[in-house]
């Protein structure tokens, strides 16, 4: 599989759009897109001891969530920890592909997967800090009849359509559909220079801006007319947002039933002390918190759990590698 399919996979999964303006360092930190992978180890962290393994273990691609280097690069010093373990992952033909903040923003990703762990269902949290909201379109295009299903199967497969738990969602209309094709026009029907009137199907869907381009282009390969009548309408429908922190009640069984509001949030999650409060949690659970974060949390009456910065994220690791293995089924995944 090349290296270039794969990260198409993992772009779906924690999406580079989800990731806080801050956080530059994620995609593709060492590698070739047309490298052939075989063997995919998901971590953590990329330190000596994990490039030990995939070494050992033959990998050609790692999938970090913290990156190998945040800083720009001043130098490759090999006396050095990072300079040795950059020099180690080209030497043996290793790259290095990150998905920082978008993971913790994607659904399944790190803040989903904890609150799904205490107890919370991610989907009707309410996001703490958000990084994205989903913009939709409304997508209207007019296709003889004939073609209806097959345009129909290319908008669904390129993600138009899509609403909730339910896929497909579209509105067919029939009327008439009219033109005149000019001189040079090669009409699928219709003669040059004459009225045409035709039977056509307005289908309508809805579309989420990231995905416009690719449902253009997948209509586009099925739609029988030299050119194509279609509309784009921006749409006030509020999308959903992603983002750091997610904030619910727990479910009557969970371990933290007796809180009626609670807020996690994976890694450090101290600065979202002040808005996890407003918001009305009782309970923040996080990885760190620093000792004024600490102590804003105390003085405002909210109950801080510090669980580690590893303990709240690695849990994502095993949730990631199964998507992978599900998405990518040719792929080993260490
Ligand atoms: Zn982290």
């Amino acid at each position: 599989m090349k290296l270039q399919t794969v990260i198409q996979t993992l772009n779906r999964t924690a999406p580079p759009q989800y990731a806080c303006a801050w956080d530059k360092q994620i995609g593709l930190q060492i590698g070739d897109k047309n490298a052939e992978i075989k063997k995919v180890l998901v971590t953590l962290d990329i330190t000596s001891a994990v490039i030990e393994r995939a070494v050992k273990q033959k990998a050609d691609l790692i999938v970090a969530h913290h990156a190998l280097f945040f800083r720009p690069l001043e130098n490759i010093n090999l006396r050095q920890p990072l300079g040795q373990n950059i020099a180690k992952l080209i030497k043996n033909d290793i790259a290095v592909f990150v998905a920082h903040t978008n993971l913790d923003a994607a659904p399944d990703g790190v803040n989903w997967t904890l609150a799904r762990q205490c107890g919370l269902e991610p989907e009707k949290c309410e996001v703490l800090e958000p990084t994205y909201r989903e913009q939709f379109y409304k997508y209207v295009v007019f296709v003889p009849t004939e073609a209806v299903e097959a345009v129909h199967e290319a908008i669904a497969a390129a993600g138009g359509g899509h609403i909730g738990r339910y896929s497909d969602c579209t509105f067919r209309l029939a009327g008439t559909g009219t033109f005149r094709p000019l001189a040079g026009a090669n009409p699928y029907t219709g003669k040059q220079g004459k009225l045409t009137k035709t039977e056509e199907i307005r289908i309508e869907t809805i579309i989420a801006e990231e995905k416009i381009g690719a449902l253009l282009n997948a209509v586009k390969a099925k739609h029988p007319y030299e050119e194509i009548a279609y509309d784009l309408y921006p749409l006030k429908n509020r999308g959903q947002a992603y983002g750091i922190g997610l904030l619910g009640r727990p479910e009557k069984n969970s371990k933290y039933a007796r809180y009626k509001k609670i807020a996690v949030c994976s890694g450090s999650g101290g600065s979202l002390v002040q808005k996890a409060c407003e918001k009305g949690a009782e309970l923040l659970i996080t990885g760190e918190a620093g000792y004024h974060d600490q102590l804003l949390a105390a003085e405002l009456g909210l109950e801080l759990k510090i669980c580690g910065h590893r303990e709240t994220e690695e849990i994502v690791v095993p949730v990631l590698r199964k998507k992978l293995k599900m998405e990518c089924p040719k792929l080993t995944i260490l």
